[in-house]
């Protein structure tokens, strides 16, 4: 089965949310018999916790194939703060960003050319970052209309998201549709997804 996980983010909600919008999340999980209230650190490798919640007995509902009766999925672990989460191989950096304004779409990552962000391109989406991170509000202009964007409304493609709230599933075969559908309206925001390896 291999260390893999399939994370979701939520991208809007504040740090202040994140708390209490994961424990109501929780709660449903449990309610559903998808996870269990028991803790495992066993296969989690997520960056800001090392335990997650063990499945339920009803865990198969929230995948989209639960046929090979010998797939069992590990814990599902909360991350709670801002961060941003990196999926595929866990680049720090964005391919490319992205500007909600003027949709200018700037390479910082030149595959296959180059396989190391563009540090010229990136200081500014990193400092940023940080900026939100410690703060909550965090602007880069745009390099191609100057307007100062929020970190948060820049479109980092897929496999880079910032988000106060995820949830890393360990080892899961693919979530269903209807269930990630279902999450989405729990969480009542925008989401990402993504999946990868430790
Ligand atoms: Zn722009």
């Amino acid at each position: 089965m291999g260390d893999f996980f399939e994370r979701v983010v939520d991208l809007e909600a504040t740090a202040e949310e994140a708390g209490p919008l994961a424990g109501r999340v929780v709660d449903w999980l449990a309610a559903e018999g998808i996870i269990t209230r028991a803790t495992s650190g066993d296969g989690v490798y997520s960056p800001s916790t090392d335990h997650g919640y063990v499945p339920g007995p009803d865990w198969a509902r929230a995948v989209a194939d639960a046929s090979d009766p010998s797939w069992l999925p590990g814990p599902v672990a909360v991350l709670v703060g801002r961060a941003h989460h990196v999926g595929g191989q866990g680049e720090d950096e964005a391919d490319s960003v992205t500007c909600p304004r003027c949709a200018a779409r700037t390479v910082v990552i030149d595959y296959p050319e180059s396989f190391e962000a563009d540090e010229e391109v990136w200081q500014p989406f990193r400092e940023g970052i940080e900026a939100w991170k410690a703060t909550g509000r965090g602007e880069v202009p745009c390099p191609a209309c100057g307007v100062p964007v929020p970190v948060t409304e820049w479109d980092f493609g897929p496999e880079f998201d910032l988000g106060a709230l995820a949830f890393d599933f360990w080892g899961w075969p693919p979530l269903g549709v209807r269930f990630l559908t279902e999450f989405r309206a729990r969480l009542g925001h925008r989401t990402g997804t993504q999946s990868g390896k430790f």
